[in-house]
């Protein structure tokens, strides 16, 4: 291909991520999370013909959490095209993601599909349309990964249940504006599931090949338009990495989006996709060695979309 492979690059980032002096620590709201080691830390970078390179825990899984709803948006979008966006808006919202304030100012319609009420909302419409959101969501990250031992995890879940208040005032909130149409526990038992699904590095920057490839699957079939894929990266650089997406554009200057599990992925258009994990986070709910990781390879590499 002519082009130098990514492997030296992922092992000097492995090998100065080791150094990184404070990590962050996992996310504390349910114990599955909190249990994770800090000290793990795995990277994969897929070019566009499925060829990955990965270091370190890049092939162990962790809850992906947030980055799904990377992949709720697609397919939804791929689904219902603009229509989406009478339902969710596409601005950051500078507020923390499971903000309940802004909805009432703003009718009922969220900010943006990756803070959580926005999430739900495409959550709720994926499954009015294909009567199984998080099945759609689980056979899409299996074809497209090539791993179909992917899969959703029962006990986190039902943790997430059993925290899950503020995820149902928010539905419930939505509801009564109209702008959430199954009912609440359903939608909530899909979202729940959504976020449990569990997967490496490795799975997930072959998933988000599409967003690099403008909106081509795997196997060459479209999911979205070219400029639905570039709203989808656009809205991933704005919003992705919840009230901290100016620091992520300022340090690494890629769309990106990220999951309290730890997970980052991220995309350079017409050229790559990464997913890095450790489960240390800053105070913002991002992965302080992801973040750092990710940093050091648009810095290494000069790949990044500014
Ligand atoms: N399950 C989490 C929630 O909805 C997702 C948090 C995240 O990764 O941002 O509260």
């Amino acid at each position: 291909m002519g082009t130098p492979t990514f492997q030296p690059v992922l092992e000097r980032i492995a090998e100065e991520s080791e150094r990184i002096p404070g990590r962050g620590r996992p996310a504390s709201y349910i114990p599955a999370l909190a249990a994770r080691d800090p000290r793990s830390f795995g990277m994969a970078v897929a070019e566009l013909d499925g060829t990955v390179y990965g270091v370190g825990d890049w092939r162990e899984p962790f809850s992906t959490q947030s980055i799904t709803k990377v992949f709720t948006l697609a397919l939804d979008l791929a689904r219902e095209g603009d229509a989406l966006w009478e339902h969710v808006g596409r601005e950051p919202s500078g507020n923390p993601f499971n903000s309940l304030v802004q909805l009432e100012y703003e009718g009922g319609i969220p900010r943006n599909p990756f803070i959580n009420a926005g999430a739900l909302v495409v959550t709720d419409r994926l499954h009015t349309r294909t009567g199984d959101a998080a099945g759609e969501l689980l056979a899409f990250l299996r074809s497209e990964s090539g791993n179909p031992d992917l899969d959703f995890d029962p006990q986190i879940a039902a943790s997430e249940s059993a925290h899950g208040n503020r995820n149902a005032a928010l539905a419930h909130f939505m509801a009564s504006y109209g702008n959430i149409d199954n009912p609440v526990p359903a939608l909530l038992d899909q979202y729940f599931r959504q976020c449990s699904l569990t997967a490496s590095c490795a799975d997930l920057a072959l998933a988000a090949g599409f967003l690099a490839r403008h909106g081509v699957r795997a196997d060459g079939t479209r999911l979205l338009t070219r400029s639905q894929a570039k709203q989808v990266n656009a809205v991933m650089l704005t919003c992705g990495t919840y009230d901290a997406a100016g620091e992520f554009a300022y340090r690494v200057g890629l769309p990106g989006k990220s999951g309290v599990g730890g997970g980052i992925i991220a995309v350079v258009p017409g050229r790559c996709t990464l997913c890095v994990w450790s489960p240390g986070l800053d105070e913002r709910g991002n992965s302080v060695a992801g973040v750092a990781a990710l940093d050091r390879f648009t810095t290494l590499t000069g790949l990044s979309v500014f």
